[in-house]
């Protein structure tokens, strides 16, 4: 038995078998192949090893017009090996005859021959072993670069290890056959977190070399409540698992109780609670949770489930069903969020050196108008159907946004021109998510609709800490005075306005914080539905006096721990059965 501790972002607890999709570059899979698919099997490492001699010929014939033919030979080298069927012909033995999968059949016969080499002696053939190790990795990676491509072979329910997975891959998952998810890399607001507890999966990221210590069908635990993964567990911690299993779905299922209730303050205070989502699928969630509608749709799902770009009808169908299923509650639909974590590098035209502060988000929108356009006119079709709404992600000065706006109306002319029906007021919204806008914020104020706070991002940015690095997670909260100050001016700025503020980060889901955000003015909350019960039942259990007191209070403290402490106390009076949002902070 082996315990692993993580950080846990989305609750609940599974025990099941492990299914690995490990990165390329560190874990081969291991995994019976059964007989009747070992045919198939073989035309899969066919293909890997076509897919590879298509890429070193490539290479060879760039290099050779660059460097030169005698540069270009490393290439010949490779490209000989990879059709020598001395060394084909073994891994497809491997895999007819003892059913191993393509991948550990073929690295087995790579590092065999590699070893042959080495053990040659001369530093000739010791060079020779490292071209074969680089082959290997170049088959190995046509083999497995598409781990969603195994996930779809899977079959029986599993619990999902990976080392990171990308946004597409995590919005691939398929609900009915993974029971939770737990990966090397990430942090509380990664995107995979994010679709996580879209899903409702337990998950458990950030966990170190988790991929690499486990194999295919090894019994796990994933405790999502506490952020453990444990491998291979004993009969009486498989026991003691069950239970916390068992009263944690009682828990939930007590909150989803009382999901349909009213959401006011003790004295009578209305907060509206909204779902996040990725997908229109996610809001028949919202609505059972009790939400009032979707507060943040993120659009740029769409874009990224899809392996070539979503047209027009693409993007107007998902707007027209969510507003269907939402059957005339509001939806506030992001323009895309591209770039960044949500953009893999392996796509963009260019990969950034530093994606986090490069063309992502409304930037790159300004930068491939078609693109953008395209989206704006299916939101403005759809904004004829109901109550819609529409914001700008990632703003970070005026001019930005007066551009986007500037584009959104050409759309609208284009419309009008068209006779295409649309609503001539909608509402059009940013979202804070930088300081610089939440320190401009008077001044955005009067340019829009609404705000919406991205504390994921504005957090990430304040404190100048990666939001996915597991390794600076420490040092990455929302209870720093600084993210506190930055928020309470963006309130401060909306009502000063009358414009409405939410917020639709991650922090809007924390139990823990819905006391201060109350306090602090906030009346529109935007979360992953499975949070909505257990923040309605904060709400209801609350006055609006003792929230503003909590806030006053909490705005004079210099550091975070002060800040939890304190928020942690109060949680711990009105609701002592919380966690305090999944992350027990
Ligand atoms: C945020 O940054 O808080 C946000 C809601 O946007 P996303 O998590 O999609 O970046
Ligand atoms: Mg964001």
């Amino acid at each position: 038995m082996e315990r692993i501790q993580g950080i846990a972002v989305s609750p609940g607890i599974v025990i099941g078998p492990a299914f690995v999709v490990g990165e390329a570059e560190k874990h081969v899979p291991h995994r019976t192949v059964p007989e009747r698919e070992r045919a198939a099997e073989v035309v899969r490492f066919d293909d890997a090893v076509a897919a590879a001699l298509d890429e070193l010929q490539g290479l060879r014939d760039q290099t050779a017009a660059g460097l030169g033919d005698e540069a270009a030979k490393i290439f010949e080298f490779h490209i000989g090996l990879l059709r020598d069927p001395s060394l084909l012909e073994p891994i497809r033995i491997r895999i007819r005859e003892d059913g191993l999968n393509a991948e550990r059949s073929a690295a087995n016969r790579f590092e065999e021959l590699a070893a042959q080499f080495e053990g040659l002696g001369s530093d000739v053939f010791r060079q020779k072993a490292n071209d074969v190790v680089d082959l290997e990795r170049r088959v190995l990676d046509k083999l497995m670069g598409e781990s969603s491509s195994r996930l779809a072979k899977l079959r029986d329910p599993a619990v999902l290890i990976g080392h990171e997975l990308t946004p597409s891959e995590a919005a691939a998952i398929d609900r009915h056959r993974i029971l939770a998810f737990a990966t090397d890399l990430g942090g509380r607001t990664s995107h995979t977190s994010i679709v996580a507890r879209a899903l409702d999966l337990p998950a458990v990221v950030g966990c170190g070399r988790l991929s690499e210590r486990v194999e295919d069908g090894d019994l796990v635990i994933v405790d999502g409540d506490s952020g453990t993964v444990i491998l291979r567990p004993d009969a009486d911690t498989v026991q003691s698992h069950r239970e916390l299993d068992r009263r944690h779905r009682q828990y939930r299922a007590s909150l989803r109780a009382d999901a349909s209730m009213v959401s006011e303050t003790l004295d009578g205070t209305a907060v509206a609670l909204l779902g996040n989502i990725e997908f229109p699928e996610e809001i028949p969630a919202v609505l059972a949770n009790g939400g009032a509608g979707v507060g943040l749709y993120r659009t740029e799902f769409l874009f990224l489930t899809s392996p070539t770009e979503p047209t027009e009808e693409d993007h107007y169908e998902a707007y027209r069903r969510a507003m269907e299923l939402l059957d005339g509650r509001p939806l506030t639909v992001r323009t895309l969020d591209l770039g960044a974590d949500k953009y893999t590098q392996r796509r963009a035209e260019e990969p950034e050196r530093n994606p986090f502060l490069g063309l992502r988000s409304i930037r790159y929108c300004l930068h491939h108008l078609p693109l953008f356009k395209t989206q704006l006119r299916a939101i403005l079709r759809a904004s004829a159907l109901g109550p819609l709404k529409v914001m700008f992600p990632l703003i970070s000065n005026v001019m930005e946004l007066r551009q986007a706006r500037m584009i959104l109306n050409d759309v609208i002319e284009e419309l009008e021109e068209e006779n295409l029906p649309f609503r001539a007021d909608l509402p059009v919204g940013m979202m804070i998510e930088v300081p610089s806008a939440a320190l401009m914020s008077k001044t955005f104020a009067r340019e829009v609709s609404f705000f919406s706070i991205g504390t994921n991002d504005l957090i990430q940015y304040t404190l100048a800490v990666d939001r996915g690095n597991e390794r600076v997670a420490g040092l990455y909260s929302g209870a720093n005075p600084a993210v506190l100050q930055l928020i309470k001016s963006v309130v401060r700025s909306g009502r000063r306005e009358s414009i409405d503020v939410s917020i639709c980060g991650e922090l809007a889901g924390e139990a823990l914080y819905t006391m201060l955000l109350l306090g602090m003015g906030v009346r529109t909350f935007s979360m992953a539905p499975g949070q909505i019960p257990e923040i309605k039942r904060i709400i209801r259990q609350v006055d609006l006096a003792q929230c503003e007191r909590l806030a006053r209070r909490v705005g004079s403290y210099e550091s975070d721990r002060q800040v939890l402490n304190a928020l942690r106390d109060e949680l711990r009076r009105i609701a002592p059965d919380s966690t305090g949002g999944w992350t027990g902070e």
